[in-house]
């Protein structure tokens, strides 16, 4: 039985009627950039997220690179975030000429600790860059806390999170919603993916919300007059539009995610490897279901054997990155990222998967684990 890591194919066949439409109306309209397709997705999502703004763009990474340069992050400034994250996080830092610094990871979480942020912050400190890493948010009380005490900005990389929620101040807040930006991906193995590349911005600020808005039109406003030098980066009518069918059904697949994580849970329950552990103040949409075993090699190779499908995220800390060997970091610098790095291993979790694969990939891994 081959189990893919994901199956979009599967999450077509239950689109696919209402997406062709919506592309249809798109290709009747022949408005393919922005217009009324994607500032009706900026509304939903905005809503969806319980603030006041969204802002479409052209990808994840842009909806983080967007969010520095709306907050004027840039030459010589520092954003302290986590080594253990998708290259994007960083690597958007870089482009803007600000400096990433890390905060290693809590082991247990993969989200960066809290309580290594503090001694990373300098003079040059512009803004904190947390990640909502596999669905989870990370511990977003204190990362507040500390923001607001050294008065910095706080952009949340939330690609992997629209939709999980954690508890503040006695209410649960949606990803994206707890700083002062959040910064979401649509790309198409993220829970609401596009056929295609997408972001958007969060945003409870007006301000800030109509930065990135001249940002993403290369600074223009009124158009071709630029009191800001921004970018090209815009959504598509079609992203928006396939979007907008699916999140309709987005959160019904998170439930058969969490589902699906429920079940394999508990079928490992007995193995010797660690399975995710969500905290009582988080609810999660695993966009990844990451497991953790020292024999993780071992578990990969059976897993490949066996047509199963799995993934190393990520294989390689950022700070061990040779594009970032000019940031002189040492291996052993971030021992909980590197750790990590090692040992874990994501599983389908998909919410088509069918029992019988669900049963497939338990078995599969117990094999790998001996
Ligand atoms: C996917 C992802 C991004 C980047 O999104 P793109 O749309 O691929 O540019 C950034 N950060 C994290 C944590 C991601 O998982």
């Amino acid at each position: 039985m081959d189990v893919p890591l994901l199956d979009l194919r599967a999450q077509y066949k239950q689109v696919k009627d209402e997406v062709r439409e919506a592309i249809d109306r798109i290709l009747e309209s022949q408005v393919f950039v922005l217009g009324p397709e994607v500032k009706a997705l900026e509304q939903e999502i905005a809503d969806y997220c319980g603030v006041k703004h969204g802002v479409g763009c052209a990808s994840g990474t842009d909806a983080i690179l967007l969010a520095l340069m709306a907050l004027g992050v840039g030459q010589g400034d520092e954003v302290i975030t986590t080594p253990y994250t998708f290259f994007s996080t960083a690597g958007s830092v870089s482009r803007v000429g600000a400096v990433p610094v890390f905060a290693d990871i809590d082991p247990v979480t993969y989200n960066i600790n809290p309580s290594l942020i503090e001694e990373r912050i300098t003079p040059k400190t512009k803004a904190i860059l947390p990640v909502h890493l596999f669905g989870q948010c990370a511990d977003m009380g204190p990362i507040l806390e500390i923001a607001k005490r050294h008065d910095l900005f706080v952009i949340e990389d939330a690609a992997q999170c629209l939709g999980a929620k954690t508890q503040l101040n006695g209410g649960w807040i949606r990803a994206g919603a707890m700083g002062d930006i959040g910064c979401f991906s649509f790309f198409p193995t993220k829970n609401l993916g596009a056929y295609g590349d997408g972001g958007i911005v969060v945003t409870n600020n007006d301000e800030l919300a109509e930065k990135v808005r001249m940002l993403r039109v290369h600074g223009g406003k009124p158009k071709y007059h630029h009191s800001l030098i921004g970018a090209n980066s815009r959504l598509d009518a079609i992203q928006a539009a396939v979007l907008r069918v699916k999140l309709n059904y987005l959160d019904g697949w998170s439930e058969g995610r969490r589902r699906n994580a429920m079940f394999y849970d508990e079928a490992l329950s007995g193995m010797d490897v660690k399975t995710p552990v969500v905290s009582d103040n988080n609810f999660s949409i695993y966009n990844q279901y990451v497991l953790r075993t020292s024999r993780r090699d071992h578990v990969i190779e059976h897993l490949r054997q066996r047509k199963v499908g799995c993934e190393i995220y990520y294989p390689v800390p950022l700070h061990q990155q040779k594009c970032y060997r000019f940031l002189d970091y040492k291996d052993g610098d971030f021992p909980k990222s590197e750790a990590a790095a090692s040992e874990t291993l994501a599983l389908p979790i998909y919410p088509e998967l069918s029992d019988e694969q669900k049963k497939h990939v338990v078995k599969c891994v117990e094999e790998g684990l001996n």
